[in-house]
């Protein structure tokens, strides 16, 4: 492998400052509650109000200010989302086993009573993301799902067409926090006039204090995966259109600065063409300020041998988004086994699944694809597992068992077992 443009060594994302800045908003948020959240609300969005749950009538106003083509289109992305969630949620099924006579083994579904949803603010509200974080578990079962967002700088609301997507997701309640408070306040929370109890679960993307707020309470609560700045990687061959490939790479550079971009490709000339075509793109995309330096310190061409060696290097980069434009597609499906969702052929961009193609657009960062698929419809559902034995069967499980036991040391568990059986001599 060879690289036509390599990045430059860069930090580590997460500094020491924004990890202490987090853990003493959880702490605050923990030991205080809502007087907490309201400072730090104050502090960083400018806003303090007297409750932060949306009453019905400010949904209502809120509402009332979405453009109709706008919710036309979250309503065509929500449905793509709830759809193939339902079609996953199918293949997670009860089963039950007789796997010794008398033993009987199962294993049941249970969806997670309670998760909070974070939809980020920021520079780009991002209008699928309700439909992952809320429309999902409501597929999943979850019964209650509270939904924090922060407040747009200067209208003290959330975005309204952000709005219409929670509500029509699902959400039961909503919250006008943002950061590491809201995360903190739906783990341990909130009393007050306008309570909010504490969920089993947080979920979501936003900015680096969100994603450390999440690490930080990963145990108090569950979470679903540790988001850092997205990615992209486009293996191509020769058949694959240079302006079509430096437009997909600049999509996801312009999420943010530190947003890496890979092309692997079996063709010096098409890398060539996308570097200049990329060069060329810049210099007219609104979104520069954030592709351009995303590109410049986070961008890498590599030029490989063969398809082999694609699937290889692809799999060591393990990359959030992939997009395979190459002649037989479908091969790379075979092999590939390193990423968090896979776009095949000319026509399937990324950003159809950031927008709500149906599959989730929460997906692993960072190399995470090496351990993890993305959030979807089984990560609010617990896989538990039951079993009954019979009277008879206590003659077939206990002996060994009991053996195990008097091994171990462990007295109490041999004698739990000895005292199921009806065999005299092992009383
Ligand atoms: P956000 O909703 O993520 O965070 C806003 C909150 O950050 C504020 O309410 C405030 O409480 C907190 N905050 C801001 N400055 C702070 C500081 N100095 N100390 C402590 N807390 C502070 O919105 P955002 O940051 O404006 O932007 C959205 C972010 O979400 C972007 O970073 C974007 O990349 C990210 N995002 C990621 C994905 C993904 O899939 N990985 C998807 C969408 C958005």
């Amino acid at each position: 492998m060879e690289y036509y443009k390599k990045a430059p060594p860069q930090p580590s994302a997460v500094s020491q400052e924004i990890k202490d800045t987090v853990s003493e908003i959880i702490l605050a948020v923990e030991r205080e509650g809502i007087a907490a959240v309201r400072r730090y609300s104050e502090k960083f969005d400018g806003f303090a109000p007297e409750s932060f749950r949306l009453s019905e009538r400010q949904i209502a106003a809120g509402l009332a200010q979405v453009d109709e083509k706008v919710a036309r289109a979250i309503d065509f992305s929500l449905t793509q989302i709830k759809g193939f969630a339902a079609l996953q949620r199918a293949t997670l099924t009860d089963f039950e086993a007789e796997t010794l006579p008398g033993v009987t083994i199962g294993q049941k579904q249970i969806p997670v009573n309670a998760v909070g949803s974070y939809i980020p603010g920021g520079r780009y509200p991002i209008l699928a993301a309700a439909g992952m974080t809320i429309g999902v578990p409501k597929v999943a079962g979850v019964k209650r799902i509270v939904a924090c967002a922060p407040v747009q700088r200067g209208t003290g609301q959330i975005n309204p067409s952000q709005l219409y997507g929670m509500v029509k997701s699902g959400a039961d309640e909503i919250f006008s926090i943002g950061g590491a408070q809201a995360m903190a306040a739906m783990a341990f929370g909130l009393e007050g006039s306008d309570p909010l109890g504490a969920v089993d679960m947080i979920v979501g993307a936003g900015n680096a204090y969100v994603a450390e707020a999440k690490r930080q309470l990963f145990g108090v609560v569950g979470i679903d995966l540790l988001a850092g700045p997205t990615d992209i990687l486009v293996l191509a061959d020769e058949s694959a259109d240079p302006e079509v490939v430096a437009a997909d790479l600049l999509a996801q550079a312009e999420h943010g600065v530190n947003s890496p971009g890979f092309l692997i490709t079996t063709s010096r000339a098409l890398a060539e063409a996308v570097s200049r075509e990329i060069d060329r793109q810049l210099l007219t995309l609104p979104t520069a300020d954030a592709a351009g330096p995303a590109w410049r310190d986070y961008g890498e061409i590599m030029i490989v041998e063969s398809d082999e060696e694609m699937v290889q290097v692809s799999d060591w980069v393990a990359p959030e988004h992939l997009e395979v434009q190459t002649r037989d597609p479908d091969w790379f499906l075979q092999r590939l086994t390193n990423y968090g969702s896979l776009f095949l052929g000319h026509n399937a961009t990324v950003a159809y699944g950031d927008k709500g193609v149906g599959t989730n657009h929460v997906l692993p960062t960072g190399k995470a694809a090496r351990y993890t698929g993305g959030l979807w419809v089984g990560k609010f559902i617990k896989t538990v597992t039951y079993q009954t034995v019979t009277e008879a069967a206590n003659s077939t499980v206990a002996p060994p068992f009991v053996t195990m036991a008097d091994t171990e040391g462990m007295v109490g568990h041999a004698a739990s077992m000895r005292l199921r059986l009806r065999v005299p001599e092992l009383k």
